[in-house]
């Protein structure tokens, strides 16, 4: 599948790519271009694809990637190319214009090797996913599977993506607006989003998310500087949507635990206030054994990649900060960080994801 799929790449390449300069580059690049070699390019693309810095490239290296960076305009109908990058990111300007800036970034990352339902999605029809912990075949298998069927793991994406929009972030994809009762972050004013594919053959998407009665910055400066009851309003809303710590509870950690093969919890309908309390200190207790396992951060080798020998380029350990606060000298909103090595999360799509 992975090689029907290059093919199909490589065709859309080939169909179209054209090249386009500016009327006064036109002599010099025609130059440059007719110098190149297949060679040359195999090379320069060895080089960047093993993370070499440009400063070490040869002269006729540097010339072929200038020369690129001329023609990178010309494919935006080709998925993953610069020029489709130049788009995605004119898109971010031309939404950012309009709506202002965007108040929340996203990173949603479906794990199709472990999930239930990517299970099902491929053909497992002895999955049950009503159950809370399914029996699923073992890693080694999930992983062949992921391999054999990219179609169904972009499938099994696309699903979680438009199931998280759907019911967590209450978006209604017909009208493209917000559903009357809102979401977990309130109501959506609008959102974007790119895609990318892990080395491991697994999406994962960015998005940028801009809320309705969000303000600018400049706006929120304005009202930071004078209105304490916003102020709290402000604080209160972030840090329910956005957590930088686990709740303290009781736990043994089970090293054999793997959050992203169960199911999440059943959402209680019509409970008295003793089952409501009860289901409370269920979700609390997930939150803090999925947090432990999935939101936990361990310095690893990605984490010193582009040149970051001997510091984390997700910068942990994070500063402590006890309570969220605004600092007016600055004009920085610091929000709540009680745990150095937790990364920010949302409870329940930490839970129901
Ligand atoms: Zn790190």
């Amino acid at each position: 599948m992975f090689v029907a799929l290059n093919i199909y790449q490589h065709r859309i390449a080939h169909l179209h790519t054209s090249f386009t300069v500016r009327k006064s580059d036109f002599g010099e690049v025609a130059k440059r271009l007719t110098a190149l070699t297949p060679e040359l390019l195999n090379s320069l693309a060895n080089h960047l694809e093993h993370e070499g810095k440009v400063s070490y490239l040869q002269p006729s290296q540097t010339n072929a990637l200038e020369l690129l960076q001329k023609v990178n305009t010309i494919s935006a109908n080709i998925p993953g190319s610069e020029a489709s990058k130049i788009l995605a990111r004119n898109k971010i300007r031309s939404y950012s214009a309009f709506f202002g800036l965007p108040h929340i970034y996203l990173t949603l990352n479906p794990s199709a090797a472990h999930s239930p339902i990517f299970q099902a999605i491929f053909g497992d029809e002895t999955v049950n996913l009503s159950s809370h912990y399914p029996t699923l075949v073992n890693a080694m298998e999930r992983s062949l599977r992921l391999a054999k069927d990219p179609v169904a793991a972009s499938d099994f994406f696309e699903f979680s993506i438009h199931a998280i929009f759907d019911h967590l972030f209450a978006w209604d994809f017909i009208k493209c607006e917000s559903k009357p009762r809102g979401g977990i972050l309130g109501h959506l004013k609008a959102w974007t989003g790119t895609v990318e594919l892990t080395e491991r053959g697994s999406f994962h998407g960015h998005f940028l998310i801009w809320l309705l009665g969000g303000i600018n910055p400049s706006d929120l400066h304005t009202r930071l500087h004078g209105d304490i009851e916003f102020e709290t309003r402000f604080f209160s809303f972030f840090e329910n949507i956005c957590c930088h710590s686990f709740p303290e509870v009781d736990y043994a950690r089970n090293t054999n635990f793997e959050p992203h093969v169960q199911r999440p919890p059943d959402v209680p309908h019509n409970m008295s206030d003793k089952e409501m309390k009860e289901w409370n200190d269920d979700f609390v207790y997930e939150i803090k054994t999925c947090g432990e396992v999935l939101q936990r951060h361990f310095c690893r080798k990605v984490c010193h990649k582009y040149g970051n020998e001997g510091k984390c380029r997700f910068l942990f350990p994070h500063s402590v900060v006890e309570k969220s606060f605004f600092d007016k000298d600055s004009n920085s909103v610091v929000l709540m960080c009680q745990d150095p090595t937790v990364n920010y999360y949302n409870p329940y799509i930490l839970v129901f994801c």
